[in-house]
Order: C-alpha cells, then sequence, then structure tokens
C-alpha cells in the first residue's frame, strides 16, 4: 500500500516516509492509495481483540514497510499510557445514546490516540535510521499537549509546538509548557491559531529549511493520524448491539475535521455506519457547509471549546480530494479558488452520511447542566457541543473527545461541580517554560534554527 498527495505532484510514498514527510511537497494531504475493503469476515475476527489488538490489525492494511511484530510493538507501548483498561470505554447513557469516552490518556483529549502512537512512530525510525528528527505543529490547545507527551524525552527527538497566547486554556497550557522535558519548546504565538498556522505552512513550503532539519508535522494532517483515530470508530462500532448496527450515528465535537474524517473514511471501507453528525461550537464554518454547501471563511471567535475554534479545517481538503473524484488537478484548482476568494460551493458531498449541529458559548453550560440532570454524566465543553441535536431516531454515539477536568471554570459554572484530576494536580504545582515568539515564518525559522536536535 502507497500513499498519494492530494495534489498529486508528489510521487507516491510507503507508509513511514509518508508519515515521515507530513504534508505533501506539493502541498497537499496523504491519503491511501486506494482503500481496503473490509468484510463480515473481518468483522468477526475483530470483534475479539483488545483496544492494542485490533488498532494492530487495521493498521496492517497501511503499514505495510513495518514488520507486524515491530508494529504490535509499538501500538502495544502506545496504548499503555492509558488509564482505563480498555482504552476507549463506551458508556451507555440510554437506549439511543451511548458515549465513547476518548480522554483516558495521557492528555485527558482523544489526541493521544493518534499523537501516542506517532510518537513512537518517529521513535522507531529514529532508531532504524540513526536519524534525529524535528517534529513542528501548531495547536489550538489539546494537538500540542498530545504531541509533546507523545515525545516526550524521546532520543533524537525535539518538539516545537505553536500556540496562539492567551487563547488556549490554562490546563493545556500547562499540560505543554510544565513538562520540564528538554526536547519541547512550547512556542506563544502573538496571534490566532490560524495565524500559527499560516506561518507553519510556509516553513513547510520551505524545501531547503526542511530538509535540512530533517522537519516533521505533527497537527492533524499526519496521515498516521487519521488512521489511528479510525481505530476508534471501528472498535466502537464492533461493541454496540448487533440490532443497532446499521443505525449507528457517530456524532463528533469538530474543529479542523480530522476526527469526524477517519469515521467516514472508515466508512468508505466498508463499515456500514450509517451516519455521522458534526458538531461545531459557534466557529461554524463547517455546520455551514453541511446545511448549506457553501464553505466560507469567517473570523474566528474564542470560544468555552477552544480546540473547536478554527475557521479552516485543515484536514478538509482530504474530503475534497474524494468528493472530487480522486482527482488532483480539480483538488488544486479549488483549493487555489478557495485560497482567492475564502470559500467554495459543493455540489454534492454524500448528504444522505452527514449532518451537522451548532452550539454558541450560550448553550454550552445549559447543555453540560442538562446532559448531567438526566443522566447524571459530566461533559467537557467539546463533548457538550456534540449533545446539542442527538436524533431520536439512530443510535447515538457521542465521542467524548476530552476530560472535564481541563476546563474546570467552565463546568463550575454550570452545575457547581469542580472535577478534578491528579495528573492535572501535579502539572499546577511546576513552573511555566514558554517561548514568547511573533507570528512570522522568519521569526519561527531562526528558534527552531537554534534548538533543532
Ligand atoms: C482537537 C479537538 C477537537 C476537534 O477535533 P478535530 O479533529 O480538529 O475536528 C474537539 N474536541 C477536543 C477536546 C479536541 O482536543
Amino acid at each position: 500500500m502507497n500513499f498519494v498527495s492530494t495534489r498529486g505532484e508528489t510521487p507516491a510514498l510507503a507508509f513511514s516516509d509518508a508519515v515521515a514527510t507530513g504534508l505533501a511537497p506539493d502541498g497537499g494531504l496523504f491519503l491511501p492509495e486506494n482503500l481496503p475493503q473490509f468484510s463480515t469476515t473481518d468483522f468477526a475476527q475483530w470483534s475479539g481483540l483488545d483496544y492494542p489488538g485490533l488498532c494492530a490489525a487495521f493498521f496492517r492494511h497501511f503499514a505495510q514497510d513495518i514488520d507486524d511484530e515491530t508494529f504490535s510493538g509499538i501500538v502495544a507501548q502506545s496504548y499503555t499510557t492509558f488509564a482505563h483498561s480498555e482504552i476507549a470505554p463506551l458508556m451507555p447513557l440510554a437506549d439511543n445514546l451511548q458515549v465513547l469516552e476518548l480522554f483516558h490518556g495521557p492528555t485527558l483529549a482523544f489526541k493521544d490516540f493518534a499523537l501516542q502512537l506517532l510518537g513512537n512512530l518517529y521513535g522507531h525510525q529514529c532508531a532504524a535510521r540513526g536519524q534525529s528528527i524535528n517534529v513542528l505543529g501548531a495547536t489550538s490547545g489539546d494537538t500540542g499537549a498530545a504531541a509533546i507527551h507523545g515525545l516526550l524525552s524521546k532520543p533524537g527527538t525535539a518538539i516545537f509546538i505553536l500556540y496562539p497566547d492567551g487563547r488556549v486554556a490554562p490546563l493545556q497550557e500547562r499540560q505543554m509548557a510544565c513538562t520540564a522535558a528538554d526536547n519541547v519548546y512550547a512556542m506563544a504565538i502573538e496571534g490566532s491559531f490560524d495565524d500559527a498556522q499560516t506561518a507553519l505552512k510556509e516553513i513547510f513550503a520551505d524545501q531547503e529549511f526542511r530538509t535540512n532539519h530533517r522537519l516533521s508535522a505533527v497537527n492533524s494532517i499526519n496521515l498516521a493520524r487519521v488512521l489511528a483515530q479510525c481505530v476508534y470508530y471501528l472498535w466502537a462500532w464492533l461493541r454496540v448491539p448487533a440490532a443497532q448496527q446499521d443505525n449507528v450515528e457517530f456524532v463528533v465535537p469538530t474543529g479542523n475535521f480530522g476526527n469526524v474524517l477517519a469515521g467516514w473514511m472508515l466508512q468508505k471501507m466498508g463499515v456500514p455506519i450509517r451516519g455521522f453528525k458534526v458538531a461545531t461550537n459557534q466557529n461554524d464554518i463547517l455546520y455551514r457547509l453541511f446545511t448549506t454547501g457553501e464553505y466560507r471563511i469567517d473570523a474566528v471567535a474564542p470560544s468555552l471549546a477552544p480546540s473547536m475554534d478554527i475557521q479552516v479545517a485543515s484536514n478538509f481538503e482530504r474530503f475534497l480530494y474524494f468528493n472530487l473524484g480522486r482527482d488532483p488537478a480539480r483538488v488544486r484548482e479549488v483549493m487555489a479558488t478557495f485560497k482567492a476568494t475564502g470559500k467554495y460551493t459543493f455540489g454534492d458531498f454524500d448528504r444522505d452520511t452527514f449532518s451537522a449541529s451548532r452550539c454558541d458559548d450560550a448553550q454550552i453550560p445549559a447543555i453540560i447542566k442538562s446532559v448531567h440532570a438526566q443522566y447524571g454524566y459530566v461533559a467537557d465543553p467539546h463533548t457538550a457541543c456534540a449533545f446539542a441535536d442527538i436524533d431520536p431516531d439512530r443510535l447515538s454515539v457521542v465521542l467524548a473527545t476530552a476530560h472535564p477536568a481541563k476546563f474546570p471554570e467552565t463546568i463550575q459554572s454550570a452545575i457547581g461541580i469542580t472535577p478534578t484530576h491528579p495528573s492535572l494536580e501535579i502539572l499546577k504545582q511546576r513552573p511555566i517554560i514558554k517561548h514568547p515568539v511573533a507570528a512570522d515564518a522568519n521569526a519561527i525559522r531562526a528558534f527552531i534554527e537554534a534548538r533543532a536536535v
């Protein structure tokens, strides 16, 4: 299995090379050359596996340049850092409502699923090739923390994470800036997340700089992240009652579109998932897309669910690629038009599969309160967005993307309870070490240049 760029101007790469490269040199995103088609025989074999076993079995179809035993070892190591024995427990709240808890990893958000694995893949690659690697990413909060914890003190690696100063939750910042690991650089950018992402794209477009520093991207554009996220959809789907398996709607708190894209790709691989609800906060570019067909940039309004505060969904290009009949020339054309005009209107986009909901800051505390009253369940502000508009005719599986203890103020104001978590209490005792940098590609390049391994 090889991996191709959505823009079609990069030669196809094997799994390890596509993972190491991150963003394709032509500016596109990597995707499998073709999607495997799974069947009931596969589902029967997989239903008895534990989480790491399922993950390894799934990746066998993609990571074909790493031998099975090595890959299984990498996977096993990646999920030992999770605090729950089931890794991704499925909690029933009602007959037609379940919560898939994705926050039992080291940074208490779903991004650990992909980034623990990606960190170990990088570690494996450094060892196998005898080369150091410098990882660079932009974050609106949880990605940076999860990426850093995936690479914490790993020999041969350094990690540089850009985040909008003052616009991530205080505990998210502590998860990035209080690790005390000497290969970690939390870079506080003067600007928005989109400013950070724009600077990052410019740096990755600089081939010489990229090559000289063996730079790899860790944000949601990395192929390994999307694939790792397919696994928990599969895990959950295999666990719902057989009679409801053809009526499952995953409800996904959405920002950059990486999480829900993974579920949708799994559906394209033959897993009969009925639908996906894209749940946004007040930064609702994707809500507007899936309700009107128009994808149009707007300003970012900081919200109570900060990890969803984006206005350009970086994974969107992968979705576009499939929707344009996998024609890279058309992807290039549409992306160029979008860049120039800030909008794009879809003809069709799998309307039968996707629905959408939106939730503004006034609604988030009210939903946290009603979910707590109705089900005795404490949802973090991101997960709360998913409860905005549950379809009573489906089996809704809500993805709980973060632990409520990461957002204690919002939960406290909604239900009068302050959730805590031991790992966060430890961070509060440590000093914050962050590096303020202008939202400017040259300033960022200079910072990296001085510290790269
Ligand atoms: C990153 C994140 C999201 C958004 O996920 P995308 O893949 O960017 O759509 C939602 N909730 C939490 C808690 C997150 O950390």
